[in-house]
């Protein structure tokens, strides 16, 4: 059903919701909370600890004040049972008009007893009861308002909801109805509400998804592929080319890649391996058998900078080959690109390095042998078979940087073979990590002066872009510390409000050491190769899951100079001091896995190729492994053949043949 169904709804809000990958209403209801409110009036003490609501009355006429650009302070006397407080409100100067004399509003925020002044961060114009409210991700131009009036409009049209749990088991584990989880998950009354929602929707997902994979290694017979004819002699000649030895695990990706590209099936393979490990070497290895069958290779990345790095790399890589090796990115021109499409047509290309634009429909191949997807969670199953499809079953090869325990791994990735690399390059140092205390910051601050006197480049880490109401330390805070701090280095900053032209222009100065230190939020980019910087500071490190953690990590120490990384934070974390004690990613999301993800508000970097819409296979491992058996169960007895919706997915994933 369109969204222009629902009352008041018009272009414009549909291009905002857009914005949020919503296109229908259905794309609306599932669109779930990631966290609630829950709101329990308190007194002003309560609120002097911890952020909470009040109720209030307005006494005196709102008066704003402009701080600085962009920045403004609302504030106004409110009486509250005996007691009158002032209140101050950041950036809502367009209140002004609202809020009127011996209103009563609810305040979310802080008291400061000291200065009678309550901080709100939010304010609400409905008297209120203790309620859950639901917090959705939201885009420029949709307030949390909206979204839950748009939601509650939607929730009560007759739309058609498919619950994709197979009937028996919805009676096996007595799941609720799904419209009914659609409408507890967005309105709930009690936390078990919240409970039974989740249970229902996130089995749902896991299950739909579990089928997906378990279909295909069920049900598909390894597709053939090509056979090629390979010897050891010749193909090892690709080793020469490295100016260093590999290591074991290397070695032994490359005989599993040997032995599937020379086999008569299909290579499906996944390697999996720590940020620095050295999978591109692997994939590289891939590379040059398939060029010494003769075939082209297309390799795909999730974003240009990487398309380009890998493109440098491997230019000088294979310098001493005849290989032709191309870029294609969305941004060359149409000339640059037609020329690209003729030459891949002509087999004048046997290696191309890419992103999105390798799977545009111009693109054909004389004979496509391979096909590489560097951090695949990046594009969607879909996305993939298109290119894959170009040749004549080309053979596919993934790489992945996220460390998932061997089990984990197996369940999801199904009919994937796998390939691990656990040990690191010799040579590299171990990052040192420290937490730091903020009353001990010099400390942190020398070594980081040690660093910069040495020409090394400096990553700093902050979870939040800029909230004046917020006791985090945001981006724009710290360059002001920095920049005072550190008077004779560039100071650059980058956030996800960013558009990817002006973080990809902040990132090549930094590359090109034209920014000594940058500031940024989580969005560095996955993969980005500066091996020039050696310091990692991570600010309010609390705030982060260990794979985010440790993913931020990796974007040092990626060579032989000595690396740090320094997690400041006033909190005594486990989690931070596992990360002290440990730079091995995969002991690391062990830990992860055991100590579950309290308090990570900020979600994972790049729990990447399972980007699941309210499962999280950190939380619900035991649902989505349950999933894996009643999947199989479902397909292994034929169950699913009763139902249409199977039938539909099937259609949709079997490309194979
Ligand atoms: P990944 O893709 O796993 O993050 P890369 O393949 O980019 O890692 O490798 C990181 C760096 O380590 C590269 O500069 C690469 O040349 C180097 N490298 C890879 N394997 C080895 C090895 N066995 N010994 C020394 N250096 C290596
Ligand atoms: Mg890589």
């Amino acid at each position: 059903m369109e969204l222009e169904i629902i009352k008041g709804v018009g272009k414009k809000t549909v291009s905002l919701l857009n914005n949020l990958n919503i296109y229908n209403v259905n794309d609306l209801v599932e669109d779930y909370p990631f966290r609630y409110d829950i709101i329990r009036f308190g007194t002003l003490n309560d609120t002097i600890k911890e952020y909470g609501y009040i109720e209030c009355e307005i006494v005196t006429y709102p008066k704003s004040v402009m701080i600085r650009r962009n920045f403004s302070k609302l504030s106004f006397d409110a009486s509250i049972g005996d007691d009158f407080i002032h209140v101050n409100i950041f950036n809502r100067p367009f209140l002004k008009q609202t809020l009127k004399l011996n209103d009563t509003v609810v305040l979310y925020g802080k008291y400061d007893k000291l200065k009678n002044t309550f901080l709100a961060s939010n304010i609400f114009f409905d008297k209120k009861n203790n309620t859950i409210e639901p917090i959705y991700h939201l885009t420029e131009g949709v307030t949390e308002n909206l979204m839950r009036k748009l939601i509650s409009s939607a929730l009560s049209m007759p739309i058609e909801v498919i619950d994709y749990i197979p009937d028996s088991i919805n009676k096996k584990y007595k799941l609720i109805d799904k419209k009914e989880a659609l409408n507890k998950i967005h309105k709930p009354q009690t936390i078990n509400d919240v409970k039974q929602a989740k249970l229902k929707l996130i089995y749902e997902e896991f299950f739909k998804f579990m089928f997906k994979v378990n279909y295909l290694k069920i049900k598909e017979k390894k597709a053939n592929g090509i056979q090629r004819k390979l010897d050891e002699k010749t193909s090892s000649k690709y080793f020469d080319l490295l100016p260093f030895t590999m290591t074991e695990d290397q070695l032994k990706a490359c005989k599993e890649i040997y032995d599937d590209m020379s086999s008569e099936t299909r290579m499906n393979r996944l390697v999996l391996g720590d940020v620095g490990s050295g999978k591109t070497v692997v994939a590289a290895y891939a590379i040059y058998l398939n060029y010494l069958s003769k075939h082209q290779t297309a390799f795909m990345a999730p974003t240009e900078i990487l398309a380009i790095q890998h493109y440098k790399s491997l230019t000088k890589l294979f310098k001493g080959t005849k290989m032709n090796i191309e870029l294609l990115t969305g941004h060359m021109t149409k000339k640059e690109k037609n020329n690209i499409y003729d030459r891949l047509k002509n087999h004048d290309i046997d290696l191309v390095i890419g992103t999105h634009a390798l799977i545009s429909e111009e693109v054909t191949f004389d004979n496509l042998g391979l096909v590489i997807t560097d951090e695949q969670h990046r594009f969607g199953v879909l996305q993939r078979n298109n290119l894959e499809n170009k040749g004549t079953r080309p053979d596919v090869l993934y790489l992945s940087a996220t460390p998932i325990p061997r089990t984990y791994a197996l369940t999801i990735y199904g009919d994937t073979d796998i390939s691990i690399i656990k040990t690191k390059p010799k040579g590299r140092k171990e990052i040192i990590t420290k937490v730091v205390k903020e009353k001990d910051i010099k400390y942190a601050y020398n070594i980081i002066q040690e660093e910069l006197n040495n020409d090394h480049q400096v990553f700093v880490v902050s979870p939040l872009i800029d909230n004046p109401e917020s006791e985090l330390t945001s981006v724009n805070e710290l360059k002001g510390v920095l920049d005072k701090e550190f008077p004779n280095y560039t100071i650059g900053i980058i956030h996800g409000k960013l558009k990817q032209e002006e973080k990809d222009i902040i990132m090549n100065e930094f590359l090109n050491n034209k920014i000594q230190i940058l500031i940024s939020t989580t969005v560095i980019e996955v993969g980005i190769d500066i091996p020039n910087s050696t310091i990692m500071m991570i600010y309010n490190a609390e705030r982060f899951g260990l794979a985010t953690l440790h993913q931020l990590r990796g974007r040092v120490g990626r060579n032989d100079l000595q690396s740090y990384c320094l997690l400041v934070s006033n909190k005594d974390n486990q989690r931070l001091k596992v990360m002290e004690e440990s730079n091995d990613g995969f002991y690391i999301t062990e830990k992860d896995f055991e100590m579950r993800r309290e308090g990570d508000l900020f979600g994972t970097v790049q729990s990447g190729d399972m980007v699941f819409k309210i499962g999280d296979i950190r939380e619900n491992i035991k649902i989505l492994m349950q999933c894996k058996i009643d999947s199989e169960e479902f397909i292994t007895s034929n169950e699913y053949k009763e139902y249409d919706i199977y039938q539909q997915i099937i259609n949709e994933i079997s490309f194979l043949n």
